[in-house]
């Protein structure tokens, strides 16, 4: 239960075990074609889709690297570890970031947004580059709203990390206007690492023709025109392939509305149960991630209780990062997550507590059916 490598479907583990095929055959371009429709599918755009081979990283710093110029001056909104990443990255490629902060466990303020925006009568602000749901914290930042004021400065392009929010809540990239959008496949895709996901706007693809950072194996151009023949530039993980295939087709299964339930109903059991078990979350409960619930443990050390859930129940949640170590545990509700894997969650964690002597048999019994009353409304 940790927020990535995610579980991976029977089926997808079958389309894994498939011998590789050549990479400039035709069995490959038609599943490069089926597979990109898909994800336009999931990602509900037109806009261009590329597959890279790497993690979702290399996705993030394609969409920097492919559309900005050394100097440009960009806003990062930095509220956990990953709006950290991409400050990094920027400065790495000397950009001049102006960073938008908000404490670990707060969403960014949309305002401060649209205040930095306005002032930029000059038009020098490039690009807005953001996370939508932070991973180490468990907040979903609103990125409705920041990109309309996105949309409102007319020259910045919005470059985001939908790495945990793709595949579980609604990203509707035509309607929001989104220009780059990033994603890996270990995630809300149910399919191993080494694949991500790279979404470019018609006004992305202008921005790449003044982009002067340097770029060979990341350069998007080659990857968009080797699409057009429905192929890669170089040779990608074939595999990981079939198994996205497999996987997309679980999605449209399923259906998007009904994958966004899923996780809101998940997200909405273990926030409840949690409470009931007299833990606090850690993020603000007005913008809780649906992939992802981290939880305070208070006086008791966060990683002590991540083993004690290991050795008793085989159930890895995931700790802290950084100054959170030991302070908090997160429970990944991602991707291939069903209502018993919550329930069961639920039951170890109620049953340690027992054991430590935090809760009572009464709170026990509550945390369960406050939850199953959360999984069960439709
Ligand atoms: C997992 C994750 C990433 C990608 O990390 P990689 O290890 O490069 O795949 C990026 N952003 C967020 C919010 C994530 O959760």
């Amino acid at each position: 239960m940790i927020p990535g490598p995610t579980p991976v479907p029977e089926k997808v583990l079958q389309a894994l075990s498939k011998h590789p095929i050549g990479h400039r055959s035709k069995e490959f371009q038609e599943l490069v074609e089926i597979t990109t429709k898909n994800l336009q599918w999931l990602h509900q755009t037109q806009n261009d889709i590329l597959t890279i081979t790497g993690s979702g990283t290399a996705a993030m710093e394609a969409g920097i690297i492919n559309t900005l110029s050394k100097g440009d001056k960009v806003i990062c909104g930095e509220n956990g570890k990953f709006g950290e990443r991409w400050v990094k990255v920027a400065k790495t490629f000397g950009l001049e970031v102006i960073k938008i902060n908000s404490e670990w466990g707060t969403a960014l303020n949309p305002d401060e947004f649209k205040k930095i925006l306005e002032e930029d009568k000059q038009k020098e602000i490039k690009a807005v580059i953001l996370t939508h749901s932070e991973t180490s914290t468990g907040v979903i930042n609103d990125l409705k709203t920041i990109s309309s004021y996105i949309k409102e400065h007319k020259k910045a392009l919005s470059i985001v990390d939908c790495v945990t929010s793709l595949g579980a809540c609604n990203v509707p990239i035509d309607e929001w206007q989104l220009d780059i959008v990033a994603s890996g496949s270990q995630k809300g895709y149910m399919i191993p690492p080494g694949l991500s996901f790279i979404s470019m706007s018609e006004k992305a693809w202008a921005a790449t023709e003044e982009s002067n950072l340097p770029k060979f194996y990341l350069d998007l151009k080659s990857y968009k025109k080797s699409l057009l023949s429905n192929s890669n530039p170089y040779t990608p993980a074939v595999n990981l392939f079939f198994a996205l295939d497999e996987a997309l087709k679980m999605m449209r299964d399923e259906g998007l509305e009904n994958i966004f339930l899923r996780h809101n109903r998940h997200k909405l059991a273990m926030s409840t149960a949690m409470k009931a078990l007299n833990l606090k979350l850690f993020a603000d409960e007005n913008y809780l991630s649906p992939s992802i619930t981290a939880i305070k443990t208070g006086e008791m050390d966060a990683e002590e209780f991540r083993k004690l859930i290991k050795s008793k129940f085989d159930i890895l949640l995931a700790g802290g990062q950084d100054h959170l170590k030991g302070k908090i545990f997160r429970v990944g509700h991602l991707g291939y997550v069903n209502d018993r894997d919550i329930i069961t969650v639920i039951s170890a964690i109620s049953y340690v507590l027992l054991e430590l002597g935090k809760i009572t048999t009464q709170q026990a019994g509550d945390a369960l059916m406050l939850a199953t009353n959360c999984l069960e409304s439709k």
